[in-house]
């Protein structure tokens, strides 16, 4: 199926049940009219001239409006691309051109980000050519720039207006169909940059559609499920693990807010009686150490997904534990495989379900292998590499990473990775952390597993800095429970005798908090630019 008709059966099979909940933006709608809203945007960018193919970026925080054009543009086959919404003016600029914008919505801002001012920085021709007849030096394929609210500047329309447009047209004229094929691209969505530059990963219906369908019969969703989304709708785990998901089986999303806070999401949970609740790890925590956590009722929680970068055991078991999550699932993934490849079973054994991501979701193949691409054995560590129906079209506009990437159908993650005999993966971590020190590979994830058992340490992040002597030395950066003191030396005192001598921390800092991106992963780069600055 395409997007566009994947929501129509829903909304032809549930019309009356409540789909969408946007807490912020007191927004409830039900599947039918959520799927007249998304007719009535179609309508609307049809009208601005924006066809099958033509590039239309959304840069905004969890909105209506972004889940109103993720399926508008989808039932149009015109191809959206995904902009984080912690970037600035250079790094919107590099996405916009990269992919030869045609259109682009956005909102006026978020946070502290003045989107419509970095926008103007990029094509000031918005304060003085008039819509419709955009000619920006920069960017010379933009013609149509949308803002959710009315900024009052002749290139930009608002939203609202795009909305009435739209409805007056299908009153008039009905609808007008587009022929689609599953196979057709209609994602260009940025990695999130954790490693460095972002790729932009094209995908196509087929590739998202079936990744949401089977993401939710792993958590065994329901109609009956209310799913709590904290994570950003720019994100596949926004967009595929969570909206797709709940799409496919008709179950209810409720956004807690524009940007993550672990309070507004307990909130949620609690007042909307959700069933279920995705985090990226960091937030879990924030959640689980938010000082009045006891008094929000969370008893009608039972699953959820855990993912996007390594899954702390002490943190899963909390979740089970303290958050009523006894069904919780982890998922593994990339951007670029649409994106989950390996996700638990509600079924799976609880200790399957805390220390390893699942096993590999249907229809697709796995295979690890060694630096010289042979398969090794059962149990040994090799770089994950997965097939099958999930694997992007490629990176857009850069055909030779592409080449890179996937051979012969392979998707090379760049993680390491070993499966045991049942099937079960654990992820060891990624091939660009490895820390190589005096000839030894050290897989930062073991130290931080270890240290995570600390009943002092809320998070900890180990990574190698160079080092003349030994090649690499350790460093960790750790982020002490609220109101508790310890001392470096205590650290390495709790390593020693524990774990092998050549892996305890040559440094440990402790620091307030860890550089994170938007989908709340940490930048281990960016701590060892930091640590590296701070040696020398
Ligand atoms: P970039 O590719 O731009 O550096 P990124 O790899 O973080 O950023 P994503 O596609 O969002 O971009 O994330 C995919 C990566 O996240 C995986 O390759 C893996 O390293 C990590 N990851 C995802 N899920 C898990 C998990 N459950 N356990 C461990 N790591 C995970
Ligand atoms: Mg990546």
């Amino acid at each position: 199926a395409t997007i566009g008709e994947f929501l129509r059966d829903t909304a032809h099979r549930f019309p009356e049940r409540q789909a969408v909940v946007f807490r912020e933006q007191g927004v409830r709608w039900t599947w039918k009219e959520f799927d007249e809203r998304v007719d009535q945007l179609a309508a609307g960018l049809l009208s601005l001239g924006i066809a099958k193919g033509d590039r239309v970026a959304i840069w905004s925080p969890n909105r209506f409006e972004w889940l109103l054009t993720q399926f508008a543009t989808a039932r149009i086959g015109a191809v959206l691309v995904n902009i984080n919404p912690a970037y600035r003016v250079s790094e919107l600029e590099y996405a916009l051109r990269k992919v030869e914008i045609k259109a682009l919505v956005t909102a006026e801002q978020f946070k502290t980000s003045k989107y419509v001012s970095m926008l103007l920085d990029i094509a000031p021709e918005l304060a003085s050519q008039p819509a419709g007849d955009l000619h920006c030096a920069r960017l010379p394929d933009l013609r149509t720039v949308i803002c959710v609210g009315d900024p009052g500047m002749p290139g930009i329309l608002p939203f609202s207006a795009v909305m009435e447009k739209g409805e007056a047209i299908l009153r008039d004229q009905g609808q007008t169909t587009i022929a689609l094929s599953a196979h057709d691209p209609i994602n260009i969505q940025f990695t999130s940059g954790t490693t460095g530059n972002p790729k932009g990963a094209t995908l196509t219906h087929r590739n998202i559609v079936n990744n949401g369908r089977f993401v939710a019969m792993a958590m065994k969703l329901t109609e009956a499920d209310s799913l709590c989304i904290p994570v950003p709708l720019y994100h596949c785990f926004g967009m595929v693990l969570a909206v797709l998901a709940c799409v496919s089986v008709g179950a209810q999303m409720v956004f807690p807010g524009e940007g993550f806070d672990a309070g507004a999401t307990l909130a949620a949970v609690a007042e909307e009686r959700c069933t279920a609740l995705h985090g990226v790890p960091t937030m879990f925590i924030a959640e689980l150490e938010h000082p009045d956590f006891p008094s929000f009722d969370l008893s009608s929680l039972r699953t959820g997904i855990m993912a996007g970068s390594p899954c702390p055991i002490e943190t899963m078991k909390q979740v089970v534990a303290k958050m009523h999550m006894r069904e919780v699932t982890i998922a593994y993934g990339m951007t670029e495989t649409s994106p989950v490849s390996f996700q638990s079973g509600t079924t799976d054994p609880l200790d399957k379900r805390t220390t390893t991501v699942g096993r590999i979701q249907p229809h697709l193949e796995v295979k690890i292998v060694d630096p010289l691409g042979n398969i090794v054995p059962v149990g040994v560590t090799g770089e994950l590499c997965t097939k099958g129906y999930s694997v992007m079209l490629g990176y857009w506009g850069d055909e030779e990473k592409t080449r890179e990437s996937i051979v012969d159908g392979w998707m090379h993650t760049g993680d390491l990775a070993t499966i045991d005999a049942d099937g079960y993966c654990n992820i060891v971590g990624r091939l660009k952390d490895m820390v190589i020190r005096g000839g030894e590979n050290i897989y930062p994830r073991e130290i931080e597993e270890y240290l995570f058992r600390h009943p002092k340490i809320q998070n900890v992040q180990v990574f190698g800095v160079p080092d003349e002597k030994t090649g690499e030395e350790l460093c960790a950066w750790i982020v002490l429970r609220q109101g508790e003191y310890a001392s470096e030396e205590d650290i390495r005192d709790f390593c020693r005798g524990q774990i092998a001598h050549y892996k305890v921390p040559k440094y440990v800092r402790f620091v307030d908090e860890l550089p994170l991106t938007v989908t709340g992963k940490v930048q281990k780069f960016a701590m060892r630019e930091e640590m590296i600055r701070l040696l020398n």
